[in-house]
């Protein structure tokens, strides 16, 4: 197949800007769009200056051209990889050029796209604030929600007593020739009888003004299952904007933010709390009674507890209803000194101070210390 030289075809230099090469394309384009110009020819020469600025276009492409030419984009050419050159999705730019020049719903490309089919309604996002116990153990919320409501009267159709469109006959389209000084090209537009829906009722339904839908304040109760955290996502079905057409409604998505707590901190499913014990119940250890999220329980604590020692309650955390699974709880030990000491109190500390109240890793650090 002999091919005309892609710069030849646009009519440009080798050294042409990305500029230059749009702009050539956009002058010829109209010039041979088959919907403009009528010469036999003209379908080929669209084709033509299509698939030259498809490549030149594209720096990748361009430079695949440059330097293997037309074989480049042929099977197993020299440039390879390439297997053959799809020009799909191309039509989208030039509908988007053309498009422009008589305004948008020109429509190379959409033909008679009808408008009366079934569309499903919008999704509707809530942000919902949960306290720490209503996101732990799950709660019923009432919410408001402003969305619009399929129509009942008319059942979402926007009127009562359907019939075909005299006008379009059904199509939704009006195919018309308008002339421009381009020349005279056959354009189609929506019927504006029916809206492009090809059908009309006898009479509008006046509860909705023939919307099909009407906006609406509604109190809905939802179900929130234990588990939740900030971030998480839940899907009430259904409950989003109403259809079109008789469309499906979209659905709520609920999306939880959930506020802390005083003691106790979340992480994930398990739940961690700060506990606070006396410097004699750190060393001698002792029975101490805590509070998990839903019971008490006594725990033990060991002699010689430190800071930050950790201790698990197995299965006292979140109950995610989600998972099924349940969380643990985390005990972490702080030491706390006394705020003030009585007189008893320090001669106690005073008499403690003269016994051995080392330890390894005390006696390493002092003998470090004193190293010259
Ligand atoms: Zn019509
Ligand atoms: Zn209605």
């Amino acid at each position: 197949m002999n091919k005309r030289d892609y710069y030849e075809v646009l009519g440009v230099s080798k050294t042409a800007t990305d500029d230059e090469i749009k702009s050539a394309f956009r002058k010829l384009a109209k010039k041979y769009h088959p919907d403009l110009n009528k010469e036999p020819d003209a379908e080929q020469k669209f084709k033509e200056v299509q698939e030259a600025y498809a490549v030149l276009s594209d720096s990748n492409k361009r430079k695949q051209y440059d330097q293997f030419g037309h074989a480049a984009f042929e099977n197993g050419g020299a440039g390879g990889g390439f297997g053959g050159f799809d020009f799909s999705g191309f039509d989208v730019d030039l509908d988007d050029i053309l498009g422009n020049m008589f305004g948008s719903g020109f429509g190379f490309s959409s033909g008679s796209r009808r408008r009366n089919s079934k569309m499903r309604g919008d999704d509707v996002l809530y942000n919902m604030n949960l306290t720490f116990d209503e996101a732990v153990f799950g709660c019923e919320k009432d919410i408001k929600i402003d969305t619009s409501v399929t129509c009942e009267d008319c059942h979402g159709l926007g009127g009562h007593g359907e019939m075909t469109c005299d006008v379009c006959h059904g199509s939704g389209t009006i195919t018309t020739e308008q002339r421009t000084i381009l020349g005279s090209f056959l354009s189609k537009t929506t019927c504006t009888n029916c809206n492009g829906t090809g059908k009309i009722f006898k009479s509008r339904c006046t509860t909705c003004n023939g919307r099909g839908s009407i906006k609406k304040n509604r109190t809905i109760t939802v179900r929130i299952p234990s588990g939740i955290d900030t971030g998480m996502r839940l899907r009430v079905s259904g409950k989003g904007e109403a259809g079109t057409n008789g469309g499906a409604p979209g659905d709520l998505y609920l999306e939880f933010n959930v506020k802390g707590h005083e003691f106790f901190k979340r992480d994930g499913d398990d739940i961690y709390l700060n506990v606070p014990i006396t410097i004699t119940d750190a060393v001698l250890g002792c029975k101490k009674d805590i509070r998990t999220l839903d019971s008490i329980v006594t725990l033990n604590i060991k002699p010689g507890t430190n800071t930050n020692d950790k201790q698990r309650i197995k299965g006292k955390g979140v109950k995610n209803a989600n998972t099924g699974r349940t969380g643990d709880m985390y005990i972490i030990f702080e030491v706390v000194l006394p705020d003030k000491l009585s007189r008893e109190q320090k001669n106690l500390f005073e008499k403690l101070s003269d016994t051995n109240l080392e330890n390894s890793e005390y006696n390493k650090f002092t003998k470090f210390v004193s190293k010259k």
